[in-house]
């Protein structure tokens, strides 16, 4: 998925899944990662929400120009280099009855980056105002997991009405791709295996214009069935009337016409 120059891509056993619209498909029980890239010319930094949970906690990724994060898992405030990566599983209905119960976001990928402050621009601004500015968005860039923070529906930048009659909620806070339909299996992420990920700290000012966001759906079912593999940017889709296998960039089947599109 790409905007403003920012680029988000979701991994699972090392290949970039591909992406249908807002959604990507990747089978129950597999871990991922999320990737990354500025392709602007400053540095820049990003948070990461799963399943409206700042994965980030409270540290902001920071990105070279024209550099690639690759985030594999749950970041906490005090580091030790490692922790619990990405795991996705369905959302069961004992889950669904569980403390954890059911987010809004459940299944999102909420990205935000945000450009920093231009070095040109600093003589502008006091000094002691900067020096200010710099120490309180010092931030240390640090992992640990897991992660179990209130979601943060009010920063999401959107407010739709999901039509579904089944959804209880007719006025939510979220991303359209949100509303799901009784039939949707849901996955959600919760920690997987301890893997080991060390960030380095750095300083990093927030530019003031306003940042982007990026919004990818983690989802289990591809024409309304589990997916057992990955569906990664080398899959070729095969027709669920006709079986013919078609090209990556088909939306329809060119044996049947059937559409190829999730
Ligand atoms: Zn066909």
């Amino acid at each position: 998925m790409y905007e403003n120059k920012y680029v988000v891509a979701i991994k699972s056993d090392g290949k970039i899944l591909r992406e249908f619209g807002e959604s990507v498909i990747l089978p129950l029980g597999k871990e991922y990662s999320i990737l990354l890239k500025n392709l602007t010319n400053v540095r820049s930094a990003a948070t990461v929400h799963i399943d409206g949970v700042e994965a980030t906690a409270g540290n902001l990724l920071v990105i070279e120009p024209n550099g690639t994060i690759e985030l594999g898992r749950y970041m906490t405030a005090n580091d030790s280099g490692s922790g619990a990566a990405f795991k996705f599983i369905e959302r069961t209905t004992q889950i669904e009855n569980s403390g954890r119960g059911v987010r809004l976001d459940d299944g999102l990928i909420r990205v935000e980056f945000w450009r920093e402050l231009a070095p040109a621009r600093m003589p502008d601004i006091d000094q002691q105002l900067m020096d200010q500015f710099n120490k309180q968005t010092q931030r240390r860039i640090t992992i640990n997991g897991p992660v179990w923070a209130t979601p943060q529906y009010p920063a999401w930048p959107y407010n739709i009405t999901c039509q579904t009659a089944n959804l209880s909620q007719t006025n939510i806070v979220g991303h359209q791709s949100g509303c799901m339909s009784a039939n949707d299996l849901v996955g959600i992420t919760v920690p997987g295996q301890h893997i080991h990920q060390p960030f380095a700290t750095t300083s990093f000012v927030k530019s003031t214009e306003q940042s982007t966001v990026l919004i990818l759906k983690l989802k289990a079912q591809y024409n309304d069935q589990p997916v057992k593999e990955p569906i990664t940017v080398k899959y070729r889709p095969t027709c669920q009337t006709c079986s013919k296998i078609n090209t990556v960039s088909s939306k329809f089947c060119a044996e049947c016409g059937t559409s190829l599109r999730i």
